[in-house]
């Protein structure tokens, strides 16, 4: 097998890996960007509070980013990586390599390895609500708040960041209901939600209702009530799609309230040597443009890397 195939393997194409795909392949590195097609935030029309793209679906802009890698040379293939591992290959000396399988088996090597899998959003079990996931029920005021300003919003309690959410919403709307399902609320939080105006609705909930055309119309509580809504915001648990970079040794640590996360130095470099990570897998709170900014920081990083080694091979002459 080829030593060095691709200078750089990327796994992950959406806003985080395609990013540094176009840093790197401008820095005249061979790249391989490996997408399994289901960006984080597929599920939605259209995006917003992307500086020049606002209002633009996710996936076009993801395809225009696919043409810009291509036009520098950068190969985008459509394919879902099983594993990747460190080359255990002497002859390479201290420089790092990886082999990444895919989930037909075929195997690829890379000098570096960027990981940009994204994390999925683990919805509470409440019937009807994944049917409206990215469209009647969102997880972010600033990305769909504007679009339902001055409507009827409801707010689903799933953890202790709820509190913050439903305040932030009031922000946008007037009409504010915080759905409790029966969960307790610290009194200092129900008088700050009361004084602005905030219904507090302790009832366990039901089912998510949708109108004639399918459209979220609102909240059926478990005593039969039916609470008219225009949106449902929440906060899914997210789950990073780390398994790669765990696979690979990479140190987790607690972070974001979430459970273990994999930690990066501020390029996106990983504990493990030619690894880093970019975007939502490390980094629930990476919208689009922050993801994209991670992944650009990520790819100079890799490539400023790749220099170095290059120097101790030129000095080893
Ligand atoms: C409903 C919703 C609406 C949102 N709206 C906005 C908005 O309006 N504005 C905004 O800025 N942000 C928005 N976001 C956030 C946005 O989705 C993220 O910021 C963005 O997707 C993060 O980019 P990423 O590259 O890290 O991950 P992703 O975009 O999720 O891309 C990860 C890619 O990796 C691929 N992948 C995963 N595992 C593998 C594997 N093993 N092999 C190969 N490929 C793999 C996936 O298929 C995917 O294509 C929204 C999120 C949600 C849930």
């Amino acid at each position: 097998m080829q030593r060095e195939s691709w200078d750089v393997i990327i796994v992950g194409g959406g806003s985080a890996g395609l990013s540094a795909a176009l840093m790197l392949v401008r820095a005249r590195r061979r790249v391989l960007v490996l997408d399994g097609g289901a960006p984080r935030n597929g599920v939605a029309a259209h995006m917003h509070g992307v500086l020049g793209r606002d209002g633009w679906s996710p996936l076009e802009l993801l395809e225009l980013g696919r043409e810009e890698v291509a036009r520098y040379g950068g190969a985008v293939r459509t394919a879902d990586v099983a594993s990747a591992e460190s080359l255990d290959d002497t002859s390479s000396g201290d420089a790092p390599g990886f082999t990444v399988t895919l989930a037909t088996g075929e195997r690829l090597v890379a000098r570096r390895l960027l990981v940009a899998t994204g994390l999925r959003d683990e919805l509470p079990g409440l019937p009807g609500l994944a049917e409206h996931w990215g469209t009647g029920a969102v997880v972010c005021p600033y990305c769909d708040g504007w679009e339902v300003r001055d409507r009827r919003i409801g707010v689903l309690t799933t953890g202790p960041r709820s509190v913050h959410q439903v305040q932030l919403l009031r922000q946008w709307s007037p009409s504010v209901t915080f759905f409790t399902n029966g969960a307790p609320t610290a009194d200092e939080d129900v008088a700050a939600m009361l004084a602005r105006g905030i219904v507090i609705e302790p009832r366990a909930w039901a089912s998510v209702t949708a109108d004639e055309a399918g459209r979220l119309s609102g909240i059926r509580l478990a005593d039969g009530t039916a609470v008219a809504l225009d949106a449902i915001f929440l906060g899914p648990s997210p789950v990073p799609n780390d398994g790669l970079l765990t696979g690979l040794g990479a140190a987790t640590a607690p972070a974001f309230g979430d459970g273990d996360w994999v930690g990066i130095d501020p390029t996106g470099r990983t504990s493990v040597p030619g690894v880093w990570a970019a975007g939502n897998v490390v980094n629930p709170g990476a919208s689009v443009p922050i993801a994209a900014g991670a992944g650009n920081l990520a790819g100079a990083a890799i490539n400023a890397d790749l220099v170095e080694e290059e120097i101790r091979t030129a000095l080893a002459g």
